[in-house]
């Protein structure tokens, strides 16, 4: 056994020295131990917001809470000319890295549970993905950042309370309203004992009109969970 993994590790090296991987952010330079896929420089200058410090007054918050009860509302990165986001956004959902979210995630987290927010919520809930877009991709990449919260709150995630009915997304072509009325009646809560008084911190990849996060939120309202609290990782 210890030979097998002291030929892995060697290997692993060897490998490095040969192939060495460089950061998916910047693409130049090369990730040294402790790195995963973010170099050190790029992750220092990342686009955050300071949502947790107005966790109920920021932008995202007031677009959201004009539609329905919520307690906070964050997001951890902002759309940036940098283009930071956009490049972490992209490996997330389309260069199979489903590790990057739970990264994020975990590092977001620990942003949150420095202000103790974990006393606010009893559960993480990741918007789910319709069945059949899981399958196309593999994983729900707002599943993965709802885990890497949940690991540094200490919070469980439930991904199974609610359901996706409908594979329909919101079009961007189609004006607001439009969009709204399409997003309605997509989501079903499926552990309704489960979420019954519970208030949970509802996850989404990006939170931009709000109106999938809002759907989702009205049918967890609706089966009675008692409160709502929104986490992205980017916003525009
Ligand atoms: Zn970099």
């Amino acid at each position: 056994m210890l030979v097998n993994k002291v030929m892995a590790n060697i290997l692993h090296h060897f490998w490095s020295l040969v192939f060495p991987r460089t950061c998916i952010v910047c693409s130049e330079r090369v990730l040294v131990q402790g790195e995963d896929s973010v170099c050190t420089y790029c992750r220092a200058h990342l686009p955050q917001t300071d949502h947790h410090l107005f966790p109920a007054s920021n932008i995202m918050y007031q677009q959201l809470v004009v539609h329905m009860p919520v307690k906070y509302a964050f997001a951890y990165l902002l759309f940036t000319k940098s283009g930071r986001t956009q490049q972490l956004l992209h490996h997330l959902k389309y260069r199979d890295m489903p590790e990057l979210g739970e990264e994020l995630g975990r590092w977001y987290g620990a942003v949150l549970a420095e202000h103790a927010f974990q006393q606010h919520f009893d559960a993480v809930v990741p918007i789910p993905l319709h069945k059949g877009k899981l399958l196309k991709r593999g994983y729900n990449q707002s599943y993965h950042f709802a885990l890497g919260l949940g690991i540094s709150l200490g919070l469980p995630v439930w991904p199974e309370v609610v359901e996706r009915k409908s594979a329909s997304e919101t079009q961007t072509r189609k004006s607001r309203i439009k969009r709204w009325q399409n997003v309605e009646d997509i989501f079903e809560v499926v552990q309704q004992e489960k979420i019954g008084g519970s208030r949970l911190l509802l996850v989404d990849d990006v939170i931009t009109t709000g109106a999938t996060v809002l759907s989702c939120a009205f049918a967890l309202k609706e089966a009675g969970c008692s409160e709502i609290s929104f986490a992205a990782l980017a916003t525009a």
